[in-house]
């Protein structure tokens, strides 16, 4: 718990929150400015390396404020350069961020939750349950963290929330960690470059319709029928599959864009040609692309990955009636790709013991 006397964390301020920050040092709006482009477009955690502010200001900072940082635990590379970095937060939690080169642009795939809630069938993540939410700051670190380690500061890149958790379940947070990325005094990052995955949080979703920062939309779907999804996404049960696709037909979407449609190929389970034929009827009349997800199988996982000849079967049935279709390479296969593998496998126990280790 924090103390009367804890620092306060800038990292997890907007602009305009730090410019009233440091109103009350007496501090001109400027030097916000200066300060916030340290932090988030150099990735500057150190008052005393920022060298344009006074020697009083840095004094001041460092006496009243803090700038926390997620710190690197371990990391694999895959050979094709797929990066998974397992983060430390400064309670101890761990969560997972990874570097996908070449998609074709880079793309940095993010958490905003310690576990998450939503309990997929296929996800080890959902294994763990939800620990925490992140904080804004924690969000927008992991990209800040991996930019800066990567010299790309001041580069295009995407951004993906697809790690650990649910991002409309953790609604506030994320919305801000995206606006303190977009900010022009930051790393700029344009709300097109951002895609937002849900599993169909309802209300929340209504919610994103309204939002002045509109990211790009990709809604985990993996199944064709209600009974199916009740199975692979248990927040089905709650909000629906033809309820979720109704609120997908309304979500404003500027021109030319479209939802992604994510669907986890599992052999035997959701990956027939019926399904296909269903998945191009349901999303019949929608602006939708699907991308394909055959499975990443990791131990505790009950389920198994299809042939390549499935896979292209589906694909090629969606294509044939004007779906865009793309199917996920085997991305960082050696590096244990699936979402949570890192920290459940890192324990070298059960999921339960994992989550007990992620809360220490
Ligand atoms: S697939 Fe996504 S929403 Fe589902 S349990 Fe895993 S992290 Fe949560």
């Amino acid at each position: 718990m924090a103390g009367p006397l804890a620092r306060q964390d800038l990292a997890e301020l907007e602009r305009p929150e730090l410019e009233e920050a440091l109103a009350h040092l007496g501090s001109a709006p400027f030097h916000a400015r200066q300060l916030y482009r340290w932090i988030h477009r150099r990735g500057v955690t150190d008052f005393g390396a920022m060298t344009d502010l006074s020697r009083d200001l840095r004094a001041a900072l460092a006496a009243r404020f803090t700038v926390s940082q997620p710190r690197v635990l371990h990391r694999d590379t895959s050979a094709d350069g797929t990066t998974k970095s397992l983060l430390q937060l400064v309670d101890g939690a761990k969560i997972e961020s990874v570097f996908i080169p070449d998609t074709p642009a880079m793309t940095f795939c993010i958490s905003t939750q310690v576990g998450c809630a939503m309990r997929c069938g296929f996800c080890l993540t959902g294994k763990m349950g939800l620990v925490r939410n992140l904080t804004a700051g924690e969000i927008a670190g992991q990209v800040r963290l991996l930019a800066a380690e990567r010299q790309m500061l001041d580069r295009r890149f995407n951004i993906v929330l697809m790690g650990m958790g649910e991002p409309l379940h953790n609604y506030d947070a994320t919305m801000k960690a995206l606006r303190m990325l977009a900010d022009p005094m930051g790393l700029a990052v344009s709300p097109r470059r951002i895609t937002l995955s849900t599993v169909g949080v309802l209300p929340a979703l209504e919610r994103l319709a309204t939002e002045p920062l509109m990211p790009n939309l990709a809604v985990s779907l993996h199944a064709t029928r209600e009974d199916q999804r009740d199975l692979l996404v248990p927040l089905n049960r709650k909000y629906g599959l033809s309820e979720l696709v109704e609120a997908c037909r309304k979500f404003p979407l500027k021109r030319r864009s479209r939802i992604t449609f994510e669907y986890v190929l599992l052999s035997g389970v959701n990956d027939t040609p019926e399904d296909a034929r269903r998945l191009v009827k349901l999303l019949s009349g929608l602006k939708a692309k699907v991308n394909l997800l055959p499975l990443n199988e990791a131990a505790g996982i009950p389920f198994a990955r299809p042939s390549d000849d499935r896979v292209s079967r589906f694909a090629e049935i969606l294509a044939d009636h004007h779906l865009t279709v793309s199917v996920r390479k085997s991305r960082g296969r050696d590096i244990r790709a699936a979402c949570g593998q890192l920290i459940v496998e890192g324990a070298r126990t059960s999921p339960a013991q994992a989550m007990a280790a992620l809360m220490r």
